[in-house]
């Protein structure tokens, strides 16, 4: 669960930074950086138009039957 940042397609824009609504993006050297706590929202994913962010895929809930 959570995101996945592309270092090499970052180009250090900054736009994703203030758009995370619990701030765990930051920019360090030039590439966004994620600290724990995200929500995986999906705001940032949006927000780059890099593409440099993408949400990672959620194991599928196991079901007992
Ligand atoms: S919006 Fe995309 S390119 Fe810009 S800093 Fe964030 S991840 Fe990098
Ligand atoms: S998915 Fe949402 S909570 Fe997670 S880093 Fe992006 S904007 Fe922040």
């Amino acid at each position: 669960m959570g995101i996945k940042i592309d270092l090499q397609r970052c180009v250090g824009c900054g736009s994703c930074i203030p758009i995370c609504p619990v701030g765990v993006l930051s920019l360090i050297d030039m590439k966004a950086r994620l600290r724990e706590g995200c929500t995986s929202c999906g705001d940032c994913v949006d927000i780059c138009t890099f593409r440099a962010i993408e949400l990672e895929e959620q194991p599928a809930e196991k079901k007992d039957s």
